[in-house]
Order: C-alpha cells, then sequence, then structure tokens
C-alpha cells in the first residue's frame, strides 16, 4: 500500500519502489524473516550489480541518480523491516559493478562528481570513527514547533530561515491571507535538539590506487594516486589499514581539508563509499 508521501512521488519514482519491492521480496524477504529478534542496530546487504540490472528501473537509477537509487531501496526495506518486526536499520550495499564502472584514481576528474566509480586500492590510514549530524531537528523557542533539516557532511550547519507556524500566526493576528510584501516573518529563534537529530557513524579513509592483473594479483601500488573517502554506518570499524580492496562509490567534491569552509573555495574530489570489497594480496 503506497504510504501518504508517496503520492507526491513521480510516475518514475514510483516505478524504481515497484522495481525495489520486487527485487527485496523475491530475493531477501528469508533473510529479513531471518534476523527478527537479532539486537544489532545495523544490517548490511550486498547486493550483487546484475541483480539490480535484471530490473531496468533499478539499473537506470543506480547510474543517474545513485543518492535517490538508495533512498527509496531503504524505504522499501524499511518497510519490510516492519513488517517482519525487525528492528534493526537496513543498509544497501551493492558489489560486484559492471566494468563499465571500474575507473583509475588518476583518470578522475571534476566532472565526475556525483557519478558511481569502482577502484582497486590500498588503504593507507583510517581516521577515528566521529558522528555528524545527517538531520538536524529544530524547535521554535516560541511556539515549540520542530523542523527538520538535512546537513551535508563537512560544511557548515543549516538552520530554518524562520518559523512556518509563527509566521502564519503573525499573519493571522494581522488578518492577512497571503505573505504581504512589507511583513517580514519573525527574527528566527531556534534551538537544535540533539535528542531528535539523526547521526551517523562515519571513518575517513586515505587510499591509493592498487593495480592488479586479471587472475587477481597485485602488480603494483602507486603512492602518488591518492584518494580520500567516507565509510559510514556497518563498515565504520570493519576496514584495515594495508589492506587492498575494490571500493564502490560515488565521486563528491568536498571542501579542502582542514580549512574554514565558508571562505576557502578550492575543492578536492572525494568518494562516497557504498561497499567494499576486500581483495587478497599483501601490500
Ligand atoms: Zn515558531
Amino acid at each position: 500500500m503506497p504510504s501518504e508521501h508517496e503520492i507526491d512521488l513521480d510516475p518514475e519514482e514510483q516505478a524504481i519502489l515497484r522495481a525495489w519491492r520486487l527485487l527485496v521480496s523475491k530475493h531477501y524477504l528469508e533473510d529479513i524473516q531471518h534476523l527478527q529478534g537479532n539486537p544489532g542496530i545495523i544490517h548490511g546487504f550486498e547486493i550483487a550489480h546484475r541483480l539490480v540490472c535484471d530490473y531496468e528501473d533499478l539499473r537506470m537509477s543506480f547510474h543517474l541518480n545513485p543518492t535517490r537509487f538508495h533512498e527509496l531501496g531503504h524505504q522499501v526495506m524499511r518497510e519490510q523491516f516492519d513488517e517482519n518486526m525487525v528492528r534493526m536499520r537496513p543498509i544497501i550495499r551493492v558489489v560486484e559493478l559492471d566494468e563499465d564502472y571500474h575507473r583509475r584514481i588518476d583518470t578522475l576528474r571534476m566532472r565526475d562528481r556525483n557519478k558511481v566509480v569502482s577502484i582497486t586500492v590500498k588503504i593507507n590510514d583510517i581516521s577515528p570513527s566521529y558522528g555528524w549530524v545527517q538531520e538536524a531537528v529544530y524547535e521554535c523557542k516560541r511556539c515549540k514547533e520542530q523542523t527538520t533539516m538535512k546537513q551535508r557532511r563537512a560544511r557548515e550547519r543549516e538552520s530554518p530561515s524562520h518559523c512556518e507556524t509563527c509566521f502564519a500566526r503573525l499573519l493571522k493576528r494581522l488578518d492577512m491571507e497571503e505573505e504581504p510584501y512589507s511583513v517580514r516573518p519573525p527574527r528566527p529563534q531556534f534551538v537544535m535538539s540533539t535528542e531528535h537529530s539523526n547521526y551517523e557513524d562515519v571513518q575517513d579513509i586515505q587510499m591509493c590506487q592498487a593495480v592488479f592483473s586479471e587472475e587477481g594479483e597485485l602488480l603494483h601500488v602507486s603512492q602518488e594516486d591518492e584518494m580520500v573517502g567516507v565509510v559510514s554506518d556497518d563498515l565504520v570499524g570493519e576496514l584495515e589499514k594495508g589492506s587492498c580492496a575494490r571500493v564502490n562509490g560515488i565521486v563528491r567534491v568536498e571542501p579542502f581539508p582542514n580549512r574554514t569552509f565558508s571562505k576557502d573555495t578550492r575543492r578536492v574530489l572525494s568518494l562516497q563509499v557504498l561497499s567494499v570489497e576486500v581483495l587478497e594480496g599483501e601490500a
């Protein structure tokens, strides 16, 4: 049954949701049922890319808008978790990407931003884990109304410009239905609720290009071709420094590290890691 906010979705997104429901019910329902009573917090599902490609809507969505692809997939997974009374949070990890996604670090450019790529690397360094606010919940000090705002990692936190509820009340008091140009919304007085906000655990990783033969033998490691990446949730604490892996992710453009991000215009490429496949071979 479509949920309330689904009515606003365009036909394309509805098709993606339908495809996700087919994939999940056909291949993952049993796995989900087995999670009943599991005390864990997060469960990562590794889904082979060729399975995604069995559904044209999913194949296209993964390619063109991987962020939305994952959001809609998580929505469908959560529905199934709720139905089966599984209290964990599902995470989708697409693995074994088609060769068309295989890239080398030295070929990545700014124009690759928001594209999915798959690279083989040696992991040089891993930061301690830290949390960041993914969705900040702000409470209006006057009316106590809550507003949720999505945040971006490594950017300044965004808060609402004004409180809609207080503004509507003000207009009502003035007996005006439409927003007149002369009336400004009341100055915002928000406080962030740390209790209601959503946090994500992440680790920064430093990686460099590792080249493997077709037989899967490590040929060499290039210390010059370096890149940073961010792993989250169930991958936090799972990676080992010095190990080799195929890392699949979305290319992002991030502020230059260790700078005040509001003023500095320099940017570097980084990888929002979607999945990690550990490879054999000591580097
Ligand atoms: Zn208010």
